[in-house]
């Protein structure tokens, strides 16, 4: 993995105990502690986003099934609206996911 050097900026491997391009010392793992803890508390706030998807997209379901029982076709298309909302909200931190464990 690389990693910046915190002197020059240069892309350095983080094995590397000095940079190669200006002999400064790597970081003591401070880095990989600090990213760690961003990761498990961005898969704390993926969770709660995933949780707030089902709910707008089990309402705008709930939405579509009331307003079909009462042939309220208006009302469908905003059911279907809020239910893809809940599952566009639901994908964007599925990508999210993947992308910071990928
Ligand atoms: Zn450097």
């Amino acid at each position: 993995m690389l990693i910046e050097c915190s002197e020059c900026g240069h892309q350095i491997s983080d094995k590397a105990t000095t940079c190669p391009n200006c002999g400064a010392p790597v970081s003591d793992g401070k880095y990989d502690k600090q990213q760690k803890v961003f990761v498990e508390e961005t898969s704390k706030d993926i969770k709660i986003v995933n949780i707030i998807g089902a709910i707008i997209a089990t309402i705008g379901m709930l939405i579509i099934i009331i307003s079909l029982v009462s042939l309220d076709f208006y009302t469908v298309w905003f059911g279907f609206a809020v239910l893809f909302f809940g599952i566009i909200v639901g994908v964007v931190s599925g990508v999210k996911k993947w992308w910071h464990h990928g």
